[in-house]
């Protein structure tokens, strides 16, 4: 097996690899550059959530000790973020596909979407809370818990993002499949590829329902899809 540029015999021989790196390092070190980030960038890509994981792109990898005491790594996001993955689910994964690099150009397509609302639930939460700042605050959409910290306010799709993607896709005979490298592991899409992408953003934007969740609302969510109507069909 491949990942990145090492080759491998076995499944064992990645895991090794992988755990020898985080121990080069040590416990609490951050890996930013190089080729061992290339390395785990392209090990983290093969993670069967890595897309919903990768959120705004990946600034920095750290090595983390986890709950069984053993040496793991977590993702830093570029908006500062901290999650952690399995490694050892990443080498068992696969190497993403083209249809994983749509839907990742398709979600850089509409983040400013995502910000302007945020921004706007800032501002609108300002007007009803005059000791509020008017960037940190919002109200959780789920458990209407007050939140002070930009960080742990998360945009969600009320009708799922990939519900969306599927009806705008669906029937087209110009759907991209080469795709321009962001920056680490975030792809976006060609400038021969802007009508897609415009009319693409103009469907999000008319069909779209964002709310705020909190932190704890939005892991619930995407575990177990607890909250709000996600399943509801869509009018398209
Ligand atoms: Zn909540």
């Amino acid at each position: 097996m491949v990942i990145g540029n090492k080759e491998f015999k076995s499944q064992k021989g990645a895991i090794e690899y992988t755990r020898a790196i985080a121990r080069k390092y040590g416990s609490l070190a951050y890996i930013h550059g190089g080729d061992d980030f290339e390395y785990l960038m392209a090990l983290f890509e093969r993670h069967p959530k890595s897309i919903k994981k990768l959120g705004c792109g990946i600034r920095a990898f750290k090595v983390i000790t986890n709950f069984g005491g053993h040496l793991a790594f977590s993702i830093i996001r570029m908006d500062g973020t901290e999650d952690d993955f399995s490694f050892i689910s990443c080498v068992k994964g696969k190497e993403r596909s083209g249809k994983a690099y749509l839907k990742e150009a398709m979600r850089q397509a509409i983040a400013l979407q995502v910000s302007v609302f945020k921004e706007y639930k800032a501002m609108e939460f300002k007007a009803l809370h005059p000791d509020a700042d008017g960037v940190n605050d919002f109200e959780c959409d789920g458990c209407k818990v007050r939140i002070n910290q930009s960080l742990d306010a998360h945009v969600d799709h009320v009708i799922e993002f990939s519900r969306l993607q599927e009806a705008f896709i669906e029937g087209r005979n110009d759907i991209p499949k080469i795709f321009n490298d962001r920056y680490h592991g975030l792809k976006e899409f060609r400038l021969s590829d802007m009508n897609f992408s415009d009319e693409w953003e103009k469907f999000h934007g008319e069909e779209t329902i964002f709310r705020i969740l909190c932190s704890v609302c939005n892991s619930m969510r995407l575990t177990k899809n607890l909250i709000g109507d996600g399943k509801r069909s869509l009018n398209v």
